[in-house]
């Protein structure tokens, strides 16, 4: 059939996105504002010059401005690893014995192994571009450390990661990924800051967080001269980078004649669904389609799905500012799950408020299930895909079996955010039957909801 729609689809290089898409501009009602965390004051843009570098901060608090023109140097970058293919799951579908049509958007192909490559490079290009000389970032499951590693080298600025001390002991080769592009990697908490050593007063045994490896990140870049703090996930900035991957899949399935009734992301801090949902969330919030929208999280972190919806820190030494969004506590330390970038206690505010007014729903699936899925997926379409990524397969794959039971054919769109090579403990556990399926106790988690500071 010469008709058929292909395997793997690829844009054009003169059909890739031009410029990001900034969700909030087309929001009914914005989320609310970042806070001071001394005052309870909304956060002015020049605030957070101290942290972030201006056309970012700048970034982060527009809710108005519906397009950013991806920068010429960034795009150029781009171009060496994007377009991602959209990938239309026929063995997939075949082996569900499923009416549905999957498709996936895998962003697994560049050295970073994920999607982050895509925020990653364009925080570098505009602290180059400000002048900066150099930059911290945190790391959890070490994707994200990895992808700006690459950003950094690429533009020439130098790195100081602070990689999650558990990963940093589960996954060495991370490490000297990133020393091949030359940047520092110290396990987190560390004793080169006030705050790294003050955790480890209080709990020596800790194997750390996203959100302790972000105070730590922070105080070294307020405290160094020319330095500022890049974040690789949750924040508006990123969610408007990211949307380059949803952007992408709008064009193609377009091109394909098709169009999602189903669009599924796995949900860490919210980067990547927020950028695969984005424009698909617009043609929602302006009555064009009604697709649904589906998070997917793990049962040992439900931030969505068992948090709440508040003012929260976005670390665990309280150095950032308050954020209003899905939260467990900032003081919540998820278990040792495998899922490592989906250890965050919070969400993107933007989701947050979508997911709070109705415009997407949520699920938490178990990591045994978890990877059920992913041993499933890699054996009929032949990607190894990361455990994150493997939450959205799970749920794909859910909704595909729904489909064989009632018969309908619809069409689901999921985001493959990365790949597992560097998974291989979590992988060996699951094959050794030896992976558990934590879950917090209400009362484990009423400890997180004490803490939270009070806004009024
Ligand atoms: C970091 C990461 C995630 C989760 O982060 P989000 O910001 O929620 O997208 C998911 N998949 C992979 C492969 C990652 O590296």
């Amino acid at each position: 059939m010469s008709n058929k729609i292909p395997y793997r689809f690829y844009l054009s290089e003169d059909q890739m996105p031009k410029a990001w898409y900034n969700l909030r501009a087309d929001m009914p009602e914005q989320p609310d504002p970042l806070l001071n965390p001394a005052t309870h004051q909304p956060i002015k843009t020049e605030d957070l010059y101290p942290i972030f570098c201006e056309k970012l901060a700048q970034q982060e608090t527009d809710s108005t401005t519906p397009y950013f023109e991806i920068p010429e140097p960034v795009r150029e970058m781009y171009r060496i690893y994007r377009p991602s293919p959209l990938i239309r799951a026929y063995n997939l579908e075949k082996a569900l014995d499923t009416p549905a049509k999957i498709y996936y958007k895998f962003e697994g192909n560049n050295t970073s192994g994920s999607h982050k490559l895509n925020s990653a490079i364009a925080q570098a290009y505009y602290a180059k571009e400000q002048g900066l000389t150099s930059l911290t970032t945190e790391t959890g499951a070490g994707q994200w450390g990895t992808a700006l590693s690459e950003a950094c080298s690429y533009f020439g600025i130098p790195l100081t990661v602070f990689m999650v001390k558990v990963s940093y002991q589960q996954k060495p080769y991370r490490k000297a990924v990133m020393q091949t592009f030359d940047a520092n990697v110290i396990p987190s908490p560390s004793d080169t800051t006030e705050v790294g050593r003050k955790i480890l007063a209080e709990n020596p045994n800790t194997t750390g967080s996203l959100g302790c490896a972000i105070s730590e990140a922070v105080e070294k870049a307020v405290t160094t001269p020319g330095c500022r703090y890049v974040l690789g996930s949750v924040l508006n900035q990123v969610l408007l980078h990211q949307s380059v991957i949803g952007l992408e899949c709008e064009t193609a399935m377009n091109i394909l004649g098709e169009y999602p009734d189903i669009v599924i992301g796995c949900a860490g801090g919210g980067s990547n669904l927020g950028g695969l949902i984005a424009p698909f969330m617009r043609d929602k919030l302006k009555g064009k389609h009604n697709p649904r929208i589906i998070a997917v999280e793990p049962a040992s972190c439900p931030s969505f799905t068992r948090g709440r919806y508040a003012y929260d820190f976005c670390d665990t030494g309280h150095v950032t500012p308050l954020a209003r969004m899905y939260t467990l506590g900032s003081e919540f330390i998820p278990s040792a799950n495998h899922a490592g970038g989906l250890r965050y206690h919070g969400m993107s505010p933007i989701l947050s408020k979508l997911y709070h007014d109705g415009y997407m729903e949520a699920v938490a699936v178990e990591q045994t299930k978890v990877f059920e899925a992913a041993t499933f997926f890699a054996k009929h379409e032949t990607i190894l895909p990361a455990p994150e990524s493997s939450h959205a397969i799970r749920a794909a794959i859910d909704e595909a079996i729904r489909c064989r039971e009632t018969g309908e054919a619809k069409t689901i769109l999921f985001g493959l955010t990365g790949t597992g090579y560097f998974d291989m403990v979590a992988y060996s556990s699951y094959h050794d039957g030896k992976m558990t399926d934590y879950i917090p106790s209400d009362a484990d988690l009423q400890k997180g909801f004490d803490k939270l500071p009070k806004v009024d």
